[in-house]
């Protein structure tokens, strides 16, 4: 499974273990709301007791309605029951209103054997799922009609009540989640975007510089042609198409060999070989580059074997980068490059020194970067992609090594490789 395949699914875990916690938190919210709804019903229920206990005007009204006595109030009997149910219904209220709870209810006051005397105004349909809180009166009342008497307070969907009490809590933290799957979502989106568009990018260099082949191709046919053909004084012309064709062909191989790398985790191949040999060839082609473009080429090479568990094509190919560059970036007088190669410890150093122009401390890190290039000065006039720094720095790494430059501007610069032997590797 791959790394972006395990952050998924990091992620997603993540996610529902958060749903999951912050489930458990609102399940145990909604038990200690319960907790205090029933302490606060305790105190309610005492308070109601107390309020019912003496004769006073509720309890008066209330005594005539349930012994359906008329005699006191010019009303009929059933006017009474009405009212001292609508009295009733806002003294449990106001009792309960006094312990902060605010939520809906209905009543009945009955007897144990089971007479109903008197109901709330408002009734629950049905009666199932209701949350009973019997209170056994004392005094005035159950003495006026010789029974005990219990008035029964129901509560209905107190989840929702508790609910809503929570909401401070449930809300935001469903909000938090939302928002961190919201941003999450979106860094993916805009990470593939910007993977597709890399992969397109690389496409069309791809088409691009095959689409280029063809014609350099022909030019070079032509040209080979014509140099056979042409009168001596003419040849020189051809000569100079010829060079140029050929440099043209070389850097789109070149660019064709980097875009096919692009997206390959891993292209390359390690053997365990001894790469002296490789760099006396590197340093034999240099040399006659050098003699070519007089520029003074040093070189020392240290020890007899560099045995290394490597992939010789590319590791000679960045050693060459190195090279080219030192040769690019060098100034107009006196050109001077220097390799030199030696073991130190379990390590193999290669060092490419130059007296070029140098680089200035801002860009000593950014130049392994892909497409940068220093653009001040005189370096306009070389020609580059800056990819050459970012695809060293890429095999050095895809070798377990190091690649450092030392740099002062107008001086010169120095870039070391340092790679681990192979007996040493583990
Ligand atoms: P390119 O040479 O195609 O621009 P590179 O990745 O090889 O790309 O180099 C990136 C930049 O680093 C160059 O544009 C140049 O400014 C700077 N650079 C690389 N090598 C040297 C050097 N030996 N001396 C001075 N500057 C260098």
């Amino acid at each position: 499974m791959n790394g972006k395949k395990i952050y998924i699914i990091i992620f997603i875990i993540s996610i529902i273990g958060l749903a999951i916690v912050q489930y458990q938190y609102l399940r145990i919210g909604l038990n200690l709301a319960k907790v205090q709804f029933n302490q606060k019903m305790g105190l309610t229920v005492n308070e109601i007791k107390e309020g019912l206990q003496q004769p006073n005007e509720l309890t008066f009204l209330v005594g005539k309605a349930i012994t359906k006595d008329d005699s006191y109030f010019k009303l009929s009997i059933d006017s009474v029951q009405d009212a001292s149910s609508y009295f009733m219904n806002d003294f449990l209220k106001e009792k309960l209103l006094q312990q902060g709870i605010k939520t809906e209810f209905t009543y009945t006051l009955y007897a144990k054997d089971s007479t109903d005397y008197l109901k709330s105004p408002k009734f629950y349909d049905n009666e199932n799922d209701l949350l009973r809180y019997p209170i056994t009166l004392d005094g005035y009342l159950p003495l006026l009609v010789k029974k005990r008497l219990i008035l029964e307070l129901q509560f209905k969907n107190l989840n929702r009540y508790f609910l809503s009490q929570l909401n401070g809590l449930t809300i935001p933290s469903l909000l938090f989640i939302v928002a961190i799957i919201f941003v999450i979502i979106w860094v993916l989106k805009s990470f593939y975007w910007q993977r597709n568009l890399i992969t397109t990018t690389n496409e069309f260099i791809n088409n691009l510089t095959h689409e280029l082949k063809t014609p350099v191709f022909s030019i070079g046919i032509a040209s080979k042609i014509l140099q056979e053909k042409i009168a001596n004084e003419n040849k020189e012309l051809v000569n100079m198409i010829r060079s140029q064709v050929d440099k043209l062909k070389n850097q789109i191989e070149k660019v064709l060999e980097l875009a096919s790398l692009e997206g390959k985790k891993n292209f390359i191949e390690k053997k365990v070989i001894d790469f002296k040999p490789v760099v006396l060839n590197i340093i034999k082609e240099f040399e006659q580059i050098a003699a070519l473009e007089s520029i003074k080429f040093v070189r020392d090479v240290r020890g007899d074997t560099y045995i290394l568990n490597c992939d010789s094509y590319h590791l000679e190919n960045a050693i060459n980068s190195l090279l080219e560059n030192a040769k690019k970036y060098s100034k107009e007088n006196i050109k001077k490059i220097k390799l030199l190669v030696f073991k130190d410890g379990n390590k193999l150093f290669i060092s490419v020194e130059d007296n070029g122009v140098g680089i200035s401390d801002n860009y000593k890190k950014k130049i392994f970067d892909k497409f940068f290039r220093v653009s001040s000065g005189d370096i306009h006039n070389v020609k580059g992609y800056g990819l050459g720094l970012s695809y060293v720095k890429r095999i050095i790494k895809l070798h377990k090594g190091k690649i450092t430059v030392k740099s002062s501007l107008d001086l010169g610069s120095e870039f070391i490789i340092s790679l681990p032997l192979f007996n040493n590797e583990k």
